[in-house]
């Protein structure tokens, strides 16, 4: 059985493991030089940066790959557990480290932001139960197949419909929790972990801060990229065939059913094509001559992100390798995302791998991947928004860290959502395929096979289950269940 992906992104990286460990031959076509999409990394001026991704959650999906390869995880693919997921700073001098451990990070809640430490307990053992009973089943398993929803556990799920908050937004079930505006702002930014609106997004959606507490916060040794690296070389060793510079340009259909794919102008057959190209552009530019699932195709598109990358020749004791600097007004800035736009104080994101890893920068200093939540590409005048931007970040961060930073940036480099587009072809520069702004967005991601298309399916953070690397790993893991 021959197949080919389209596309070496983490989701076509593990599809191509998963495909060749069932007795496939696979082929792997690259438009880039590189495999690893968005999770990739660049040096620059002796600092290293991850390019996208920095949160690492779910590694057992990554362990999975090599234990189905009947290899050792830990062999190849190095990890540890953090003790703090994030660092968090507002602007009138509150800071809350935010411990994992759930217990620890209620205590500091209490002493910090004075909610009570059981309540912040019973809320995180809420979302743990939210994600056992339902979440988990609906990550996991095709939302496309009757068997999905015949399982005991869906049925059971369906009947306690008010238990999984889908009618209310995340901002709505936070604000029936807590009173303190810290503590459900802290909440709400779970939202944007797929690219979400808190006002807007299902409750069910706070099954993520599950995630990061309950199951845990994880650091790649190395970094980020090196989840793209060990997956590439568990293919390469199982005997993956990969094409880089090799961008597809038609999936050939024939008799209603994917024969194979045109790369260079020239037909190559294959018995199956799983494309790990965004959905929206697999239809659009691949088979632009078939019927176009324009319902699904036309959903709202995730938030995209402003990313200023700065070697900064300074190391900061206060912060840690997640901080999080947050607005005043939440609402106002998820509106002016809304309205194609930043505004004027944007919450702001830094990630600094060389606090574990000091090889990621100079001696003396540290590498900044500092971002910013901001709408998807609709053609907004980047080139004038990203100065006014920058000014604003720092400004903020000027401020809350008492030292002028435009100073300390030696080296600076800039990805904003045109650039994401055009570097993985993501439509519009989403960072997560598909938005979860409303309540029914779950079921209206393609599914991870066609419907008209015999032979032809998809991963990726574009389709079922969503963005994010532990839900594109999914995908891959929910794609080769259905071809087998
Ligand atoms: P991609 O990584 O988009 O890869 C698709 C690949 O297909 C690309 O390599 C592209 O070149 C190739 N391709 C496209 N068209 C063709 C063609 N015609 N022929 C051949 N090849 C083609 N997720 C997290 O879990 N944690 C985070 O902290 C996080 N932060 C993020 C921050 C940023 C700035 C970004 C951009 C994303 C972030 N994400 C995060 C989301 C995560 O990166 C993505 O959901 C995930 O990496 C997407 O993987 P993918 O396999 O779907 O596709």
């Amino acid at each position: 059985m021959k197949t080919a992906i389209i596309g070496a992104g983490i989701a076509g990286l593990a599809a191509a493991v998963r495909f060749q460990c069932a007795g496939h031959s696979v082929h792997v076509f690259e438009a880039n030089p590189y495999p690893g999409g968005k999770l990739s990394s660049f040096s620059q001026d002796g600092y290293t940066f991850d390019a996208g991704p920095s949160l690492f959650t779910m590694p057992h999906y990554v362990d999975e790959l090599f234990i189905l390869a009947g290899e050792n995880p830990e062999a190849h693919f190095k990890y540890k557990n953090l003790e703090t997921a994030c660092r968090y700073f507002w602007d009138d001098g509150t800071t809350l480290n935010a411990w994992t451990d759930i217990p620890k990070l209620a205590r500091e809640v209490e002493e910090k932001l004075d909610v009570p430490a059981k309540q912040v307990e019973a809320f995180f053992e809420r979302s743990k139960k939210k994600y056992d009973g339902a979440g988990r089943i609906f990550l996991e398993k095709s939302l496309h197949k009757a068997g999905t929803w015949l399982s005991s556990k869906v049925l059971r799920a369906l009947f306690r419909m008010p238990f999984y908050d889908l009618f209310s937004s995340m901002h709505q079930v936070h604000t029936s929790w807590f009173q303190n505006p810290k503590m459900v702002q802290f909440f709400d930014r779970y939202a944007t972990y797929n690219g979400s609106d808190p006002y807007e997004a299902p409750g069910m959606l706070t099954i993520i801060p599950h995630f990061e507490h309950g199951i845990g916060t994880f650091y790649p040794e190395g970094g980020m990229h090196s989840i793209t690296q060990s997956v590439y070389e568990l293919a390469l060793r199982k005997g993956v065939q990969f094409h880089f510079n090799h961008p597809v340009e038609r999936i050939l259909v024939d008799k209603g059913k994917a024969t194979g794919i045109c790369v260079h102008g020239k037909d190559l057959h294959f018995d199956r094509v799983v494309s790990n190209m965004d959905v929206f552009y697999t239809y659009k530019k691949l088979m632009p001559e078939q019927d176009q699932p324009e319902r699904i195709l036309s959903q709202p598109k995730s938030s995209s992100a402003l990313i200023f990358y700065w070697g900064v020749k300074k190391q900061f004791q206060e912060l840690g390798l997640h901080n999080i600097f947050f607005s005043n007004d939440y609402q106002k800035e998820f509106e002016a995302i809304g309205n194609g736009t930043v505004g004027p104080d944007p919450t702001v994101y830094i990630n600094i791998t060389s606090k574990h890893s000091p090889e990621h920068a100079p001696a003396g200093g540290e590498n900044w991947f500092v971002m910013v939540n901001t709408p998807c590409n609709q053609g907004q005048d980047w080139d004038a928004l990203i100065p006014e931007i920058k000014k604003h970040v720092l400004d903020k961060l000027s401020a809350r860290l008492g030292t002028d930073i435009s100073q300390l940036i030696e080296t600076e480099s800039i990805l904003d959502p045109r650039l994401i587009d055009g570097k993985t072809g993501s439509h519009l520069g989403a960072l997560y395929g598909y938005s979860s702004n409303n309540k029914m967005a779950a079921f209206l991601r393609h599914p991870n096979f066609s419907r008209k298309i015999g032979n032809l399916y998809f991963v990726g953070g574009s389709v079922h289950p969503g963005g994010g690397i532990p839900l594109c790993l999914l995908s891959a893991k929910i794609t080769s269940e259905l071809v087998q």
